[in-house]
């Protein structure tokens, strides 16, 4: 058998060529002359293919065109792209096979549909974080900010946030980010979550759920104080059970979520009281307010030193242990 291009002699014929004629006269890659590019105006993302990416224009072209040029036979595909110019290579039956060509990338610009939902002010989800009727302190409103503006991103983005009864409403894109947002900040502020879907309407024939995640936190937190049958207890425990201690006997009792969700948080703040002097049950210490001695009965496992911290609740005065 002989090559019918160069006249050689061959044992395998490629449609009767050898294979290096073969190589040289075949197109393996179909390199398309343009592609269709379009850029969203809000986010920058792009529409190659039908489908809308982020990242980088020529990191995407090359995945674009490594995916839809044909390339039979051909193992080891490679994709090149060097300003306008394209260069495939891959191996055919061992030998290196090289083909270019120039494409036109025409751009226009759209809006992708992620920016168009969030422009519209679509949401999936509502995640409401709350705390009793009271407002969230500024730190707790720092904190799940943070969580929750770290979470978002482009398809899960946030279209509204909202103050609401002390506490605030995020507005999001995304079920899924929602429902992981508010796992941390369950987590975070020791909270107790539910969820609600509500039927919003029909979507090609189903039923298009919108979901509110509700955080509740605690009035009460690790360090704060709480009324329990007339006497002051701290909370010192914040997992499953929650774990209070009698500030002036020492007794620790563990309740839970929901006896607790009917306790009364006492608001106090910690002063810091010059100690006199101390005997075993009692300590002397001068009111920081007003500069009177006062008795109080010393905490169980209180220790002997310069200064204590105290508490006023109802007109008494107690002294915090450790
Ligand atoms: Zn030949
Ligand atoms: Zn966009």
């Amino acid at each position: 058998m002989f090559c019918v291009e160069c006249g050689k002699e061959i044992e395998e014929s490629f449609e009767g060529l050898c294979i290096e004629c073969y190589v040289r006269k075949k197109k393996f890659f179909d390199i398309p002359e343009s592609v269709d590019v379009t850029v969203c105006r809000n986010c920058g993302s792009y529409n190659i293919g039908n489908k809308w990416l982020e990242g980088e224009l020529y990191e995407l072209l090359k995945n674009f065109l490594r995916g839809s040029i044909k390339h039979k036979g051909i193992k080891n595909f490679r994709v090149e792209i060097d300003g306008d110019k394209v260069v495939c290579r891959g191996d055919f039956h061992g030998f290196e096979v090289t083909e270019k060509g120039v494409i036109n990338v025409k751009t226009r610009y759209g809006i992708c549909e992620t920016c168009s939902r969030m422009k519209g002010g679509y949401f999936e989800a509502v995640l409401q974080v709350r705390k009793g009727g009271r407002n969230m302190t500024d730190e707790e409103i720092k904190l799940s900010d943070e969580v929750v503006y770290r979470k978002a991103g482009h398809e899960s983005y946030i279209t509204k946030r909202e103050r609401k009864h002390g506490g605030i409403d995020y507005y999001m894109g995304d079920k899924k980010m929602a429902a992981s947002a508010a796992k941390i900040l369950n987590d975070m502020f020791c909270g107790e979550t539910s969820v609600s879907p509500s039927l919003v309407g029909m979507k090609d024939g189903r039923e298009v759920y919108r979901n509110t995640y509700l955080v509740r936190i605690p009035e009460y937190s690790k360090g704060r104080y709480v009324e329990i049958d007339g006497r002051v207890w701290k909370v010192f425990d914040m997992r499953k059970r929650v774990g209070v201690v009698d500030i002036e006997t020492g007794e620790k009792k563990y309740f839970s979520r929901d006896r607790m969700s009917k306790v009364k948080v006492i608001d106090v703040e910690e002063m810091e009281a010059i100690v006199l002097s101390s005997k075993e049950k009692e300590v002397q210490i001068l009111d920081p307010e007003n500069y009177r001695v006062l008795v109080l009965s010393k905490p169980a496992d209180m220790k002997v030193r310069e200064k204590v911290k105290i508490i006023k609740w109802k007109e008494r005065a107690y002294v915090v242990g450790d």
